[in-house]
């Protein structure tokens, strides 16, 4: 805890990394997702300051604290993990909003970097802080708006809100069903344990240099898609059968063959949940992996292994999560059976001379709130 800023923090607010269920790189294509929150949370102990001045410190190993002015923010001034607590200051700013000095303390049990949104976690933390604290009095979407300011326009990368959206909007038990059309979403029930299951995330270590280029190039793609086909976006496309022969063989039409495909199961994944049939959900998660596998072309070695030796050891479904090239997969198992499950990826990343993987179970847990 060396480096940490000495003061009397005027509240604690927690917000938690999240687990997609499925409805991957959807959300930017305007498409449908369905996230549960974790129990990782980063906490922001936060206190209001009146001079202006902006301190940030986080029990994370390695990171450095700063002390700047909030006047002086403007994308490009931090770099590095001190840029996502500064852009809430600076995006809030941004869009008009009447915000000081602060002094802010994360310490945060989200992995950061695995796939299970550690920058989400923070951001909406600090954001949902300084909501309060400078009583702006906004509302979770408006909130999680700000949050994917800060990733897109003070860090530099194009993410769409899902994350932001996980974070504050997620309930305990409950799956999200979000629209990222017009933002409406809905808690769905998801049991796992209820059903004898239980949500094993595979946290691969693994992280490809393709991640923050291949994002943005997938993105591309389907705008590209849209374009072609004469669409705002590709949730516009009312056939998608007809759209996707009319599009040049190639990556353009896989990449849209992904959305098409993954908005589809997430629409089934909704429906088996609120039939409470768990089980029914893992060969759409399955689906939706080799639907990235193949078509969108964001998994790896690392990822491939961890839901081809889950589904080998029984798993009823397993597919990557997040942005792919590394992080984290999930695999929907019997419960009893994780401990069998994580066994045998070990075993497998050992053989291959993969980093050890990580484990957890995935409980639906709650959004962001005040915890102290
Ligand atoms: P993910 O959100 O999937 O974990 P990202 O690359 O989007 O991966 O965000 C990871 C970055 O978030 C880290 O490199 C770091 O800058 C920042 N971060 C997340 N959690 C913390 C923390 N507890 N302390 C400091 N920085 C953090
Ligand atoms: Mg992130």
């Amino acid at each position: 805890m060396s480096g940490f800023v000495d003061f009397a923090a005027d509240g604690v607010w927690a917000a938690p990394g999240r687990v997609n269920v499925i409805g991957e790189h959807t959300d930017y294509n305007n498409g449908f997702v369905l996230p549960i929150a974790i129990p990782q949370s980063a906490r922001a102990s936060v206190g209001r300051r009146t001079d202006g001045r902006l301190r940030l410190a986080s029990s994370h190993p390695g990171s450095e604290s700063v002390d700047v002015a909030v006047a002086d923010l403007a994308p490009g001034a931090l770099t590095g993990w001190t840029a996502y607590p500064a852009g809430v200051l600076w995006a809030l700013r941004a869009a008009g909003h009447r915000v000081g000095g602060a002094d802010i303390r994360i310490d945060s049990d989200v992995p950061v970097g695995a796939g299970l949104s550690s920058s989400a976690a923070l951001s909406c933390a600090v954001a949902l802080a300084v909501d309060e604290l400078y009583e702006l009095g906004l509302d979770r979407v408006s909130l999680a708006r700000i949050a994917q300011r800060v990733e897109t326009d003070f860090v530099g990368v194009p993410v769409g809100l899902l994350d932001q959206m996980a974070s504050l909007g997620c309930v305990e038990g409950h799956a999200y069903f979000l629209d990222c059309r017009d933002l409406t979403g809905s808690q769905v029930p998801f049991d796992c344990a209820g059903a004898g299951l239980s949500l094993l995330v595979i946290d691969t270590r693994a992280q490809h240099e393709l991640v923050d280029g291949g994002y943005a190039e997938r993105r591309a793609s389907c705008e590209e898609a849209a374009r072609l086909l004469g669409v705002p976006s590709l949730r516009e496309v009312a056939d998608p059968d007809a759209a996707l022969a009319a599009l040049p063989d190639g990556p353009l039409r896989r990449r849209a063959r992904h959305v098409f495909t993954e908005n589809a199961r997430v629409l089934r994944v909704v429906e088996a949940l609120r039939a409470g049939d768990v089980r029914a959900i893992g060969p759409e998660l399955t689906a939706s992996h080799a639907s990235m596998r193949d078509d969108y072309t964001i998994s790896c070695p690392e990822l491939d292994t961890a839901v081809d030796t889950a589904l080998g050891e029984g798993a009823l479904g397993a597919r990557l999560v997040g942005g792919g090239f590394g992080g984290s997969a999930i695999a929907l198992v019997d419960a009893g059976r994780s401990g069998a499950v994580a066994a045998a990826v070990e075993m497998a990343f050992a053989a291959r001379g993969f980093a050890a993987p990580r484990f957890f179970e995935a409980v639906p847990a709650a959004g962001a709130r005040r915890v102290g």
